[in-house]
């Protein structure tokens, strides 16, 4: 783990140094937990963005994107549940002063028991061998059913005090768990409230409780209130899907981890609309679809897992994230939610405009509540419904994150030197190629001009006559450049460059002919999107 904290400050500076991330307003000694990306930061960011963007709008001919405002009606978070029940509960430390989630506090005491189980196990493997049953051991070893059973028993009393909203029993978890300040050591806590996340503002210039609007905690409702409008202009038959990434805004209680948890950051999510009853049908689709379009990144298929939820948000029947192992743990990177009808049918409630979809195959009751009630027989003539829905949501920032915490390298050369190095999957990479004369005279430089010239229209390139070639390769590397054109004498006489391979630092020597052709297709996003399907 000291490792991997290392590993995780080194990531930071690293961000800093090299032009991805810096604090926000820095001069200002920087504003918490709000970020800026630098020149290669956010070409990364569109980079994702884009892989993002075109794998739900270009591989799937019934999803299309839209660009929702992030100011909306103050009614909308009404509808959504959003002032009533987006908040964390929050608790502070009264010696430290230290402010903490009362449900994170309580997560990490569980997963520390956990790890301690994972000891028992590791040790227990060592011992017995081959011959070992993981299986066999958990469920007999005493020690380990012990702290499984405390588990157990702190996750069901968990669950019901998030279910029925009890913060004293949620404290008294915390006590019963003898959890510590991480600072004063001590465990004199206060009591947990209930903190609302959404930022308000006044729209124009009248004051007043009328007037506060709210800068959107996500951006799913944007798509909610304009499913109609889609629908009816895009000819939308069901099922169909509505996809957008911007800008969400949370006043997190405990910002930290860099950008992992922001108080401003990015999202991207589509609302896929179903006929009721194919809601489970259509959720493992999706929760498959987005783990092969993870998988297109060529990571290690062990830095990912599913985790069901525990405890389901207001909205959902089922629910479960995509989480990656960052620098300090398994963590939740994307989320997949069966919402139901509960946007639609609000937003239908809310503002008396009627949002259901005429399917002429379908007889069934209009929406959810009435199905708790009623058979699809009382329903035999209808053919209307609100549709249900299933979501995935992931952080752009945290999908930054991962992919940075996975490609930051630090690696000793044969020579004894040490070079850090960014293998992002090329698609990703800020710059695709870097052209290098390999000295500024003899017409060098207006060759590698030409060669500029020749892949700028295509690709984000860079040209550098600065410093030694060596010092030229350790910069493109510490930014993830898969390729360095080096234009050298040989180049005036055969009209052949060489392509340095970032990974493998392997040189080739190519015809300049062909140096289009080669740097896309091994750049190229189309290869990515083709894992996909
Ligand atoms: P968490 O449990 O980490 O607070 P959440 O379950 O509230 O996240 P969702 O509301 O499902 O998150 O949001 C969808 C995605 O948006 C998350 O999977 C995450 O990638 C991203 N996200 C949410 N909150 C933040 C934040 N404060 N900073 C950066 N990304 C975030």
């Amino acid at each position: 783990m000291a490792n991997q904290e290392d590993h995780f400050k080194n990531l930071i500076s690293h961000c800093k140094e090299y032009g991805f991330i810096f604090q926000s307003s820095e001069i200002y000694d920087g504003l918490s937990a709000v970020y800026d990306y630098g020149q290669n930061g956010a070409e990364l960011k569109n980079n994702i963005r884009t892989f993002w963007y075109k794998a739900m709008t270009q591989l799937n001919e019934n999803i299309v994107g839209i660009d929702a405002a992030i100011f909306m009606h103050p009614t909308t978070w009404k509808a959504s549940g959003h002032v009533d029940a987006f908040s964390d509960p929050l608790i502070d430390n009264k010696d430290s002063k230290k402010r903490y989630r009362a449900d994170q506090l309580i997560e990490g005491a569980v997963e520390k028991i956990e790890e301690k189980i994972n000891k028992e196990v590791e040790k227990a493997a060592k011992r017995f061998g081959e011959t070992f049953d993981a299986a066999m051991f958990r469920s007999t070893n005493a020690r380990v059913v012990e702290y499984q059973q405390k588990i157990d028993a702190v996750n069901a009393r968990f669950k019901k005090a998030q279910e029925e909203n009890d913060m004293e029993e949620l404290r008294q978890i915390i006590i019963d768990l003898e959890i510590a300040c991480e600072v004063s050591g001590s465990r004199n806590w206060t009591e947990v409230r209930q903190f609302n996340l959404m930022f308000s503002t006044q729209l124009g210039a009248v004051a007043g409780d009328a007037s506060t609007i709210y800068l959107r905690p996500e951006t799913a409702q944007g798509i909610f209130v304009n499913y109609l409008n889609v629908q009816k202009t895009g000819r939308m038959k069901i099922p169909f899907g509505i996809a957008q990434t911007g800008k969400a805004f949370r006043n997190e209680i405990v910002a930290r981890q860099f950008i992992f948890r922001m108080r401003e950051f990015e999202q991207m999510e589509m609302q896929f609309f179903i006929r009721p009853g194919t809601q489970t049908e259509w959720y493992n689709h999706w929760k498959e679809t987005r783990m092969k379009w993870h998988r297109a990144l060529g990571f290690p298929e062990t830095k990912y897992r599913f985790h069901d939820h525990l405890k389901l948000a207001h909205y959902a029947d089922a629910a479960c994230d995509i989480e990656f192992e960052f620098p300090f743990g398994f963590k939740e990177l994307e989320g997949i939610h069966s919402r139901t009808d509960f946007d639609l049918r609000n937003h239908e409630a809310f503002s008396g405009k009627k949002l259901q979809y005429f399917d002429p195959d379908y007889t069934g009751p209009q929406n959810s509540e009435l199905r708790k009630t009623q058979t699809d027989d009382d329903w035999k003539d209808n053919h209307s419904y609100i549709p249900y829905v299933i979501e995935t949501s992931i952080g752009l920032d945290r999908m930054f994150l991962a992919i940075l915490s996975h490609s930051l390298k630090e690696e000793k050369l044969d020579d004894g030197s040490e070079r850090a190095v960014l293998n992002l999957p090329p698609f990703l990479a800020p710059v695709k190629a870097a052209v290098f004369p390999l000295m500024s005279k003899d017409g060098l430089p207006e060759k590698a001009r030409e060669i500029m010239d020749l892949l700028k229209y295509d690709h984000n390139c860079v040209y550098e006559e600065k410093d030694n070639i060596g010092k030229r390769y350790r910069r493109q590397d510490a930014i993830g450049t898969p390729y360095c054109i080096t234009v050298d004498h040989q180049t005036l006489e055969d009209n052949t460059v060489t392509i340095r391979e970032r990974d493998s630092m392997q040189q080739e020597r190519v015809s300049i002919d062909k140096l289009a052709a080669i740097i896309d297709e091994r750049v190229s996003l189309k290869s990515a999107l083709k894992r996909i399907v």
